[in-house]
């Protein structure tokens, strides 16, 4: 089941991250997908926030593929993979954070090749006008589907 929201703001886009940061499970996937500009880091520094991280530990710095954040109540993999296209995909070590305990949110989860996750939530937005966006909401896998229910009904 699709489900899809607008916001009409960064604060937001971000508060709906924080509410399922709160509800996410160790060894989470979250996949971003979306334009440059989306939305995608800043969804991502509500995540941050909803599992007691400070939003300004998250970034997009040009060329880290990684970056790891420990302080909240599960670990949280920052992940984009932008410059990586589809190359190279077993030298990053994403295998392992995708597979890890902590919550992995993956900006660009279109590079990730098909199969490399099977079960994951795929946060796609979309550009509707210079603030507002369309969070679109995938669910794949029974896991995920409970947490959009929670999600929208919380
Ligand atoms: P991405 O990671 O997808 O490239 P960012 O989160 O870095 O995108 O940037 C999104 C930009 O769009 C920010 O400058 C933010 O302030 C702006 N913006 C405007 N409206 C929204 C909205 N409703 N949701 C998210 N970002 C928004
Ligand atoms: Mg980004």
């Amino acid at each position: 089941m699709i489900h899809e929201m607008r916001t009409a703001s960064p604060e937001e886009t971000q508060a709906w991250g924080a509410r399922l940061g709160q509800l996410l499970f160790p060894g989470a996937v979250i996949g971003l997908d979306g334009d440059l500009g989306a939305g995608k880091t800043c969804f991502v520094k509500g995540l941050a926030v909803g599992l007691g991280l400070d939003e300004d530990e998250i970034s997009s710095p040009t060329f880290t593929l990684i970056t790891e954040h420990y302080r909240g109540r599960l670990p949280l993999y920052h992940i984009d993979l932008y410059r990586l296209e589809g190359a190279g995909i077993e030298e990053t070590g994403i295998e392992e954070h995708l597979a890890g305990q902590g919550v992995a949110a993956v900006e660009w989860f279109c590079f990730l090749p098909v199969g490399v996750v099977s079960e994951y939530l795929l946060v796609a937005l979309v550009f509707v006008s210079e603030d507002e966006r369309m969070l679109r909401l995938t669910p794949y896998g029974e896991r995920y589907e409970r947490i959009v229910e929670k999600l929208l009904t919380a």
